[in-house]
Protein backbone atom coordinates (compact mmCIF):
# COMPACT_ATOMS: atom_id res chain seq x y z
CA UNK A 1 0.00 0.00 0.00
CA UNK A 2 1.66 3.52 -0.89
CA UNK A 3 1.49 6.34 1.36
CA UNK A 4 1.24 9.75 0.44
CA UNK A 5 3.52 11.88 2.04
CA UNK A 6 1.53 15.23 2.50
CA UNK A 7 -0.67 12.91 4.23
CA UNK A 8 1.89 12.02 7.12
CA UNK A 9 2.39 14.36 10.31
CA UNK A 10 5.69 14.63 12.47
CA UNK A 11 3.48 14.92 15.25
CA UNK A 12 1.04 12.63 16.63
CA UNK A 13 1.20 9.28 18.55
CA UNK A 14 3.09 6.37 17.41
CA UNK A 15 1.62 4.85 13.77
CA UNK A 16 4.09 1.46 14.47
CA UNK A 17 5.32 -0.12 17.17
CA UNK A 18 9.07 -0.38 18.42
CA UNK A 19 8.88 -3.86 18.21
CA UNK A 20 7.51 -3.50 14.31
CA UNK A 21 10.34 -1.34 14.18
CA UNK A 22 12.82 -4.00 14.90
CA UNK A 23 11.38 -6.74 12.88
CA UNK A 24 11.49 -4.44 9.83
CA UNK A 25 15.73 -3.61 10.82
CA UNK A 26 16.21 -7.51 11.62
CA UNK A 27 14.12 -8.37 8.05
CA UNK A 28 16.50 -5.83 6.35
CA UNK A 29 19.93 -6.82 7.83
CA UNK A 30 20.56 -4.02 9.89
CA UNK A 31 24.25 -3.79 10.72
CA UNK A 32 25.36 -2.54 14.62
CA UNK A 33 21.89 -4.36 15.93
CA UNK A 34 22.81 -3.59 19.21
CA UNK A 35 22.80 0.21 18.48
CA UNK A 36 19.88 -0.21 16.31
CA UNK A 37 17.51 -1.41 19.19
CA UNK A 38 18.73 1.36 21.26
CA UNK A 39 18.37 3.96 18.83
CA UNK A 40 14.52 2.68 18.27
CA UNK A 41 14.15 2.18 22.14
CA UNK A 42 15.01 5.89 22.35
CA UNK A 43 12.99 7.10 19.41
CA UNK A 44 10.03 5.71 21.41
CA UNK A 45 10.35 6.38 24.32
CA UNK A 46 11.67 10.60 23.97
CA UNK A 47 9.75 10.67 20.61
CA UNK A 48 6.36 9.91 21.64
CA UNK A 49 6.99 11.74 24.93
CA UNK A 50 7.72 14.86 22.98
CA UNK A 51 4.67 14.08 20.76
CA UNK A 52 6.61 12.72 17.56
CA UNK A 53 5.55 9.85 15.39
CA UNK A 54 8.90 7.72 16.29
CA UNK A 55 7.74 5.01 13.13
CA UNK A 56 8.05 8.17 10.91
CA UNK A 57 11.37 9.18 12.32
CA UNK A 58 11.89 5.58 12.12
CA UNK A 59 11.41 5.05 8.49
CA UNK A 60 13.77 8.55 7.84
CA UNK A 61 16.43 6.33 9.43
CA UNK A 62 15.45 3.64 7.10
CA UNK A 63 15.64 5.61 4.18
CA UNK A 64 19.28 7.87 5.18
CA UNK A 65 21.00 4.67 6.43
CA UNK A 66 19.55 1.97 3.75
CA UNK A 67 18.06 0.55 6.76
CA UNK A 68 21.19 0.57 8.75
CA UNK A 69 23.89 -0.31 6.18
CA UNK A 70 25.35 3.10 5.34
CA UNK A 71 28.88 3.52 6.01
CA UNK A 72 27.96 6.58 8.28
CA UNK A 73 25.55 4.15 10.46
CA UNK A 74 28.09 1.51 10.45
CA UNK A 75 31.47 3.53 11.23
CA UNK A 76 29.54 5.96 13.36
CA UNK A 77 26.13 5.96 14.06
CA UNK A 78 25.14 8.40 11.98
CA UNK A 79 21.27 8.28 11.30
CA UNK A 80 20.27 10.83 9.15
CA UNK A 81 22.99 12.37 7.47
CA UNK A 82 23.66 14.57 10.70
CA UNK A 83 26.09 17.22 9.08
CA UNK A 84 26.09 15.68 5.93
CA UNK A 85 25.68 18.55 3.38
CA UNK A 86 26.18 19.06 -0.44
CA UNK A 87 29.43 20.87 0.27
CA UNK A 88 30.64 17.65 2.04
CA UNK A 89 30.35 14.86 4.74
CA UNK A 90 31.35 16.79 8.18
CA UNK A 91 32.21 13.08 9.79
CA UNK A 92 29.65 13.85 12.43
CA UNK A 93 29.33 10.57 14.72
CA UNK A 94 27.41 9.29 18.11
CA UNK A 95 29.03 6.85 20.57
CA UNK A 96 25.73 5.52 20.89
CA UNK A 97 22.14 4.28 19.23
CA UNK A 98 20.67 6.20 21.96
CA UNK A 99 22.63 9.66 21.58
CA UNK A 100 21.93 8.83 17.98
CA UNK A 101 18.21 9.07 18.44
CA UNK A 102 18.46 11.52 20.41
CA UNK A 103 20.46 13.86 18.10
CA UNK A 104 18.47 13.16 15.12
CA UNK A 105 15.18 14.02 17.29
CA UNK A 106 16.49 17.59 18.48
CA UNK A 107 17.53 18.14 14.57
CA UNK A 108 14.16 17.43 13.75
CA UNK A 109 12.64 19.45 15.85
CA UNK A 110 13.96 22.73 14.96
CA UNK A 111 12.12 22.05 11.72
CA UNK A 112 8.98 20.97 13.30
CA UNK A 113 8.48 23.39 16.27
CA UNK A 114 11.70 25.73 16.19
CA UNK A 115 12.73 25.97 19.42
CA UNK A 116 11.65 22.85 21.50
CA UNK A 117 11.92 22.90 25.05
CA UNK A 118 12.12 19.06 25.03
CA UNK A 119 14.94 19.07 23.50
CA UNK A 120 16.93 21.39 25.07
CA UNK A 121 19.22 19.30 27.24
CA UNK A 122 19.99 17.51 23.81
CA UNK A 123 21.01 20.71 21.91
CA UNK A 124 25.05 19.70 22.11
CA UNK A 125 24.85 16.62 20.18
CA UNK A 126 23.23 18.46 17.52
CA UNK A 127 26.22 20.83 16.00
CA UNK A 128 23.77 21.71 13.50
CA UNK A 129 20.73 22.98 15.50
CA UNK A 130 21.34 26.31 14.50
CA UNK A 131 21.47 25.62 11.08
CA UNK A 132 17.80 25.23 9.95
CA UNK A 133 16.51 28.18 12.66
CA UNK A 134 19.00 30.59 10.90
CA UNK A 135 17.49 30.03 7.14
CA UNK A 136 14.43 30.62 8.29
CA UNK A 137 12.81 26.76 8.59
CA UNK A 138 11.98 26.76 11.97
CA UNK A 139 8.47 25.59 13.15
CA UNK A 140 7.87 25.30 8.87
CA UNK A 141 7.45 21.64 8.61
CA UNK A 142 4.23 20.09 9.72
CA UNK A 143 4.04 16.86 7.24
CA UNK A 144 6.68 14.55 5.82
CA UNK A 145 6.39 15.57 2.72
CA UNK A 146 7.51 19.60 3.69
CA UNK A 147 11.11 17.83 4.53
CA UNK A 148 12.24 17.61 1.11
CA UNK A 149 12.44 20.77 -0.94
CA UNK A 150 15.86 21.20 0.14
CA UNK A 151 15.18 21.20 3.67
CA UNK A 152 16.78 18.19 5.27
CA UNK A 153 17.37 16.53 1.75
CA UNK A 154 16.97 17.73 -2.30
CA UNK A 155 16.50 14.63 -3.42
CA UNK A 156 12.58 15.43 -4.75
CA UNK A 157 11.76 11.46 -3.88
CA UNK A 158 12.89 11.90 -0.35
CA UNK A 159 9.77 12.11 1.08
CA UNK A 160 8.15 9.36 -1.13
CA UNK A 161 10.99 6.78 -0.05
CA UNK A 162 10.71 7.51 3.40
CA UNK A 163 6.51 6.69 2.92
CA UNK A 164 7.52 3.45 1.40
CA UNK A 165 9.66 2.52 4.27
CA UNK A 166 6.58 3.59 6.80
CA UNK A 167 4.09 1.63 4.79
CA UNK A 168 6.11 -1.41 5.10
CA UNK A 169 6.91 -1.09 8.71
CA UNK A 170 2.74 -0.33 9.67
CA UNK A 171 2.23 -4.03 7.93
CA UNK A 172 4.60 -5.68 9.56
CA UNK A 173 3.34 -8.15 12.03
CA UNK A 174 3.24 -6.14 15.52
CA UNK A 175 4.62 -8.97 17.24
CA UNK A 176 7.30 -9.24 15.35
CA UNK A 177 8.81 -12.02 13.83
CA UNK A 178 6.01 -14.99 12.99
CA UNK A 179 5.37 -17.49 16.09
CA UNK A 180 5.24 -20.90 15.52
CA UNK A 181 3.02 -23.67 16.71
CA UNK A 182 3.60 -27.30 16.78
CA UNK A 183 0.85 -29.08 14.02
CA UNK A 184 -0.57 -32.07 15.01
CA UNK A 185 1.79 -34.79 12.98
CA UNK A 186 5.34 -35.12 12.05
CA UNK A 187 6.66 -32.58 14.45
CA UNK A 188 6.64 -29.95 11.55
CA UNK A 189 5.79 -26.34 12.36
CA UNK A 190 3.09 -24.06 11.39
CA UNK A 191 3.79 -20.45 11.23
CA UNK A 192 1.19 -18.22 13.09
CA UNK A 193 0.45 -15.52 10.27
CA UNK A 194 -1.58 -12.60 10.66
CA UNK A 195 -4.20 -12.30 7.36
CA UNK A 196 -2.51 -10.75 4.70
CA UNK A 197 -3.43 -6.95 4.99
CA UNK A 198 -3.66 -5.80 8.48
CA UNK A 199 -2.70 -2.43 8.68
CA UNK A 200 -1.38 -1.19 12.16
CA UNK A 201 -2.80 2.35 13.26
CA UNK A 202 -1.69 2.22 17.10
CA UNK A 203 -3.12 3.98 20.13
CA UNK A 204 -1.92 4.61 23.77
CA UNK A 205 -5.12 3.20 25.46
CA UNK A 206 -4.12 -0.07 26.40
CA UNK A 207 -1.75 -1.45 29.56
CA UNK A 208 0.45 -4.14 29.74
CA UNK A 209 -1.33 -7.68 30.76
CA UNK A 210 0.11 -8.94 33.97
CA UNK A 211 3.42 -10.87 33.96
CA UNK A 212 3.47 -14.02 32.08
CA UNK A 213 -0.31 -13.74 31.04
CA UNK A 214 -1.28 -14.79 27.92
CA UNK A 215 -4.99 -13.99 26.03
CA UNK A 216 -7.49 -17.07 27.20
CA UNK A 217 -10.52 -15.54 25.22
CA UNK A 218 -11.72 -13.63 22.35
CA UNK A 219 -14.67 -11.35 22.90
CA UNK A 220 -16.41 -9.91 19.67
CA UNK A 221 -17.91 -6.83 19.60
CA UNK A 222 -20.01 -4.03 17.20
CA UNK A 223 -18.83 -0.86 16.70
CA UNK A 224 -22.70 0.64 16.50
CA UNK A 225 -20.99 3.38 14.50
CA UNK A 226 -20.75 2.37 10.29
CA UNK A 227 -17.76 4.87 9.92
CA UNK A 228 -13.76 3.02 10.51
CA UNK A 229 -12.76 6.42 10.41
CA UNK A 230 -14.92 7.89 13.22
CA UNK A 231 -14.19 4.48 15.07
CA UNK A 232 -10.55 5.47 14.46
CA UNK A 233 -10.79 8.65 15.96
CA UNK A 234 -12.31 7.40 19.41
CA UNK A 235 -9.41 4.85 19.44
CA UNK A 236 -6.91 7.33 19.31
CA UNK A 237 -8.47 10.23 21.36
CA UNK A 238 -6.35 8.99 24.45
CA UNK A 239 -9.44 11.02 26.12
CA UNK A 240 -11.86 8.51 24.94
CA UNK A 241 -10.09 5.82 27.32
CA UNK A 242 -11.18 3.29 24.59
CA UNK A 243 -9.56 0.89 21.99
CA UNK A 244 -9.95 -2.78 20.55
CA UNK A 245 -7.00 -5.29 19.13
CA UNK A 246 -8.52 -5.23 15.87
CA UNK A 247 -11.29 -3.34 13.89
CA UNK A 248 -12.91 -5.25 10.99
CA UNK A 249 -14.53 -3.13 8.46
CA UNK A 250 -17.31 -3.82 6.14
CA UNK A 251 -15.14 -4.64 3.55
CA UNK A 252 -13.09 -6.84 5.14
CA UNK A 253 -10.25 -4.53 6.38
CA UNK A 254 -8.44 -4.87 9.09
CA UNK A 255 -7.08 -2.54 11.34
CA UNK A 256 -4.82 -3.06 14.11
CA UNK A 257 -4.61 -0.54 17.16
CA UNK A 258 -3.10 -2.64 20.05
CA UNK A 259 -0.69 -5.21 20.25
CA UNK A 260 -2.09 -8.42 21.04
CA UNK A 261 0.83 -8.44 24.07
CA UNK A 262 -0.84 -6.20 25.68
CA UNK A 263 -4.41 -5.44 27.28
CA UNK A 264 -6.91 -3.17 24.67
CA UNK A 265 -9.22 -1.24 26.92
CA UNK A 266 -12.90 -2.67 25.43
CA UNK A 267 -14.52 -4.62 27.91
CA UNK A 268 -13.32 -3.66 31.34
CA UNK A 269 -16.86 -4.05 32.42
CA UNK A 270 -18.57 -6.81 33.97
CA UNK A 271 -22.46 -6.54 34.77
CA UNK A 272 -24.67 -9.26 35.05
CA UNK A 273 -22.13 -11.99 33.49
CA UNK A 274 -23.28 -15.36 31.48
CA UNK A 275 -23.27 -17.75 34.70
CA UNK A 276 -23.32 -20.87 32.66
CA UNK A 277 -19.99 -20.28 31.36
CA UNK A 278 -16.86 -21.52 33.52
CA UNK A 279 -13.96 -19.75 32.24
CA UNK A 280 -15.84 -16.50 32.65
CA UNK A 281 -17.31 -17.07 36.12
CA UNK A 282 -13.62 -18.24 36.94
CA UNK A 283 -11.99 -15.06 35.02
CA UNK A 284 -14.81 -12.97 36.58
CA UNK A 285 -13.17 -14.58 40.41
CA UNK A 286 -9.63 -13.84 39.25
CA UNK A 287 -10.47 -10.23 38.89
CA UNK A 288 -11.91 -9.97 42.42
CA UNK A 289 -9.40 -11.50 43.89
CA UNK A 290 -8.11 -9.17 46.74
CA UNK A 291 -4.41 -10.45 46.22
CA UNK A 292 -4.41 -8.85 42.71
CA UNK A 293 -2.63 -5.64 42.04
CA UNK A 294 -5.45 -2.93 42.45
CA UNK A 295 -4.92 -2.24 38.58
CA UNK A 296 -5.56 -5.66 37.32
CA UNK A 297 -8.76 -6.02 40.02
CA UNK A 298 -12.04 -6.48 38.16
CA UNK A 299 -10.57 -5.75 34.39
CA UNK A 300 -11.37 -9.00 32.25
CA UNK A 301 -9.18 -7.24 29.34
CA UNK A 302 -6.48 -8.81 30.87
CA UNK A 303 -7.32 -11.86 29.75
CA UNK A 304 -8.88 -10.82 26.24
CA UNK A 305 -8.14 -10.19 22.55
CA UNK A 306 -11.22 -8.10 21.36
CA UNK A 307 -11.83 -7.94 17.68
CA UNK A 308 -15.06 -5.10 16.50
CA UNK A 309 -16.71 -5.05 13.30
CA UNK A 310 -17.99 -2.18 11.85
CA UNK A 311 -21.64 -2.23 11.90
CA UNK A 312 -25.28 -1.70 13.96
CA UNK A 313 -26.60 -4.15 16.30
CA UNK A 314 -29.18 -6.21 14.41
CA UNK A 315 -28.16 -5.48 11.23
CA UNK A 316 -26.54 -7.58 8.47
CA UNK A 317 -22.91 -8.27 8.88
CA UNK A 318 -21.55 -8.27 5.28
CA UNK A 319 -19.60 -12.11 3.50
CA UNK A 320 -16.64 -10.39 3.05
CA UNK A 321 -16.56 -8.87 6.99
CA UNK A 322 -17.46 -12.17 8.53
CA UNK A 323 -14.88 -14.24 6.82
CA UNK A 324 -11.72 -11.79 8.16
CA UNK A 325 -13.12 -12.21 11.23
CA UNK A 326 -12.95 -15.63 11.03
CA UNK A 327 -9.00 -15.58 9.36
CA UNK A 328 -8.50 -13.03 12.31
CA UNK A 329 -9.91 -16.04 14.86
CA UNK A 330 -7.75 -18.67 13.16
CA UNK A 331 -4.50 -16.67 13.58
CA UNK A 332 -5.60 -15.82 17.21
CA UNK A 333 -6.27 -19.52 17.66
CA UNK A 334 -2.85 -21.18 16.18
CA UNK A 335 -0.63 -18.09 17.84
CA UNK A 336 -2.15 -18.45 21.21
CA UNK A 337 -3.13 -21.85 22.29
CA UNK A 338 -4.13 -21.04 25.59
CA UNK A 339 -7.68 -19.48 24.25
CA UNK A 340 -9.43 -23.05 23.18
CA UNK A 341 -11.17 -22.93 20.11
CA UNK A 342 -14.87 -23.50 21.79
CA UNK A 343 -17.97 -21.12 22.84
CA UNK A 344 -16.79 -20.82 26.30
CA UNK A 345 -13.89 -18.96 24.71
CA UNK A 346 -15.37 -17.43 22.20
CA UNK A 347 -17.48 -14.60 24.26
CA UNK A 348 -19.87 -11.80 23.09
CA UNK A 349 -19.16 -8.87 24.69
CA UNK A 350 -22.92 -9.56 25.82
CA UNK A 351 -21.68 -12.56 27.90
CA UNK A 352 -19.80 -9.91 30.30
CA UNK A 353 -22.35 -6.99 30.68
CA UNK A 354 -26.07 -8.19 30.10
CA UNK A 355 -26.92 -4.87 31.87
CA UNK A 356 -25.81 -2.08 29.32
CA UNK A 357 -24.00 -4.07 26.24
CA UNK A 358 -26.45 -6.25 25.54
CA UNK A 359 -26.91 -5.20 22.39
CA UNK A 360 -23.37 -6.14 21.74
CA UNK A 361 -22.70 -7.58 18.93
CA UNK A 362 -26.29 -8.31 18.57
CA UNK A 363 -28.20 -11.54 17.11
CA UNK A 364 -27.56 -10.90 13.34
CA UNK A 365 -23.61 -11.20 14.21
CA UNK A 366 -23.29 -15.03 13.51
CA UNK A 367 -20.77 -15.80 16.18
CA UNK A 368 -21.70 -19.81 15.11
CA UNK A 369 -20.89 -19.46 11.86
CA UNK A 370 -17.34 -17.95 12.84
CA UNK A 371 -16.71 -20.97 15.58
CA UNK A 372 -17.64 -23.40 12.94
CA UNK A 373 -15.72 -21.45 10.28
CA UNK A 374 -12.53 -22.15 12.65
CA UNK A 375 -12.73 -25.68 13.01
CA UNK A 376 -14.19 -25.21 16.88
CA UNK A 377 -17.21 -26.07 19.04
CA UNK A 378 -20.40 -23.64 19.31
CA UNK A 379 -21.73 -25.79 21.35
CA UNK A 380 -19.50 -26.57 24.46
CA UNK A 381 -19.64 -23.89 26.93
CA UNK A 382 -16.95 -25.37 28.70
ZN1 LIG B 1 -18.81 -4.28 22.91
Amino acid sequence: MKIDPTTVPLLGPPTATAAQALAYARARGAQRPQEVAAFIAELWRLGTAAGYDPAVVFAQFCDETGVGGSAAWVSRLNPGGLGVTDAGDQGIGFRTGTDAARAMLTHLSTYVRGYDPAFWRYIDLDARYLEPLKRGWGASVRALADLGGGKWATNPRYAAQIADHLAAIRVIAPEGAAASAPTGSGGATRPAEPPPGLIWFGTGNFHPRPEGQRPEAIVFHVTDDLSFSNVRTHFQNPGSRASAHFVVDRDGAIGQFVATIHAAWTNGDIANPRPDLPWLVGAVARCHDPALRPTARGNLNDFCVTIESVGKPGQPFPAAQVERVAALTRYLLARYPTILPRRGRLLRHSDINAVSRGYCPGPSFPLRDIILAVGGDPNDLS
